[in-house]
């Protein structure tokens, strides 16, 4: 559907997937091998500490390099591709929503799942017993003023999407209002967003390689201890994920999208791997819009919009571990918060999640507004972070299925969903 891949890309996507699912399983076998084999052997710590790590973090930085160029260029031209900029309320105003409702489900989820299972009982823990400076968090007045930038370019340079969002949109509004005027500036950014998609096809085809590093990385360093106290709570955690991504996503897309989901997670199979191995909707971006406009048939004008929203403001995976891990802190501390404690619950975590940059582990420190506000001990995070990257890793691949599935809910609703390509091979 667009002029920027070879004829034969699908057939290349297909491959590409198969070779990030391997990287990953390679990773995760060769990493628990070279924890079991011992950490600290020499040959261990060149492959960790040397060439995963370096080949890694080449792999993030090009991914990340991508992000704001491709926010920017391919919001602007979605924008303007809405012939009639009214849409951009309604489509907005439906976005949010959608976006809100499925984190609010996610946190209900959550919350009751943690509430019958009881993972945190039995810990019986004085207060102040373990400690963890938790870092600040920003109030609601800054988190509303900081939506809008002052200068696009401090905006851009330093990485803050919802500024470039907010550029991004009035840019494209802008372009489309001027007429004829405009006209030279759009087709740029239209060339420019064809160059960029370019880029990160070219940078998927090193994706095995560099996941494969990532994933290797992590599981050697992560031993079993951590996980021995903490079995409950992780696993609770990866269930009520596993329910949400698998049960609550496929029926709102049939009830609300009259869309059949098989053929749905096939086609996400790419971006959740990497999402998976990064640790970062932010970073996943540029893979999670390729796939949902040309795999999932998203038009452009809708994904470009929806998609990076989603990556910044959508967290439903992060929202379901603070809903666990708050109801687990206040059990571990005998801490009884009451059904009306459970809303705060609901609502501060939807708002910390929106806050929760898309960035490895920042959800867990978003966790301390939570409990802050439900004046739960904010040393209990140190409880949870022995086991917090796999969960990271897991939920962000949950947060990026999310913003998929909105936007093929939003493009349904706008008659901008190419059926014949989501449900496609
Ligand atoms: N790593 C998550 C993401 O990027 C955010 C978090 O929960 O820490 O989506």
């Amino acid at each position: 559907m667009s002029a920027v891949e070879p004829e034969n890309a699908f057939g290349d996507t297909q491959l590409l997937t198969r070779r990030i699912l391997i990287g990953l399983a390679a990773g995760m076998l060769l990493g628990v091998a070279i924890n079991q084999a011992g950490r600290d052997l020499a040959i261990a710590q060149f492959l960790v500490d040397d060439l995963f790590y370096v080949v890694g973090e080449i792999f993030l930085r090009s991914l990340k390099l991508l992000v704001v160029p491709l926010v920017l260029v391919s919001l602007a031209c979605g924008t303007a591709a809405l012939e009639d900029v009214t849409k951009l309320g309604r489509i907005g105003g439906k976005t949010l929503a959608l976006y809100m409702l499925t984190t609010a489900i996610a946190i209900s989820l959550a919350i009751l799942a943690a509430v019958i299972v009881g993972p945190g009982v039995g810990f019986d823990l004085p207060t102040e017993a373990i400690g963890y400076a938790a870092k600040g968090t920003p109030g609601f007045a800054q988190i509303l003023i900081e939506i809008f930038p002052d200068n696009p370019f401090e905006a851009m340079s330093e990485g803050r999407m919802l500024q470039v969002i907010v550029f991004s949109v009035l840019l494209g509004v802008a372009m489309t209002l001027s007429g004829e005027s405009g006209r030279g500036l759009l087709n740029l950014f239209e060339s420019a967003n064809a160059v960029i998609m370019k880029l990160v096809f070219m940078l998927m085809q090193i994706a095995p390689i560099g996941i494969f590093c990532l994933i290797a990385k992590v599981f050697a360093n992560e031993g079993v201890d951590a996980f021995e106290n903490l079995f409950k709570y992780f696993i609770l955690v990866l269930a009520v994920l596993m329910v949400h991504a698998f049960v609550t996503y496929p029926v709102l897309l049939m009830l609300f999208g009259r869309l059949r989901p098989i053929g749905f997670f096939k086609k996400l199979r790419a971006p959740m791997s990497v999402a998976f191995g990064t640790a970062s909707s932010g970073a996943t971006l540029p893979v999670t819009l390729r796939t949902t406009e040309q795999r999932l048939g998203v038009d452009p004008s809708i994904a470009s919009f929806t998609v990076p929203l989603g990556a910044t403001i959508n967290m439903d995976g992060t929202a379901i571990m603070q809903g666990v891990a708050t109801v687990f802190i206040a059990q571990a501390y005998g801490i009884d918060i009451g059904p009306a404690g459970y809303l705060t619950i609901v609502l501060t975590a939807t708002l910390a999640s929106v806050g929760t940059a898309g960035v490895p582990g920042v959800g867990t420190i978003m966790l301390a507004m939570v409990l802050r506000q439900m004046d739960l001990p904010v040393e209990g995070i140190g409880l949870i972070l022995g086991v917090d990257r796999l969960l990271d890793m897991t939920r962000t691949a949950v947060n990026i299925t999310g913003d998929a599935a909105v936007s093929c809910i939003v493009a349904r609703s706008e008659g901008k969903l190419d059926l014949e390509t989501f449900n496609g091979p």
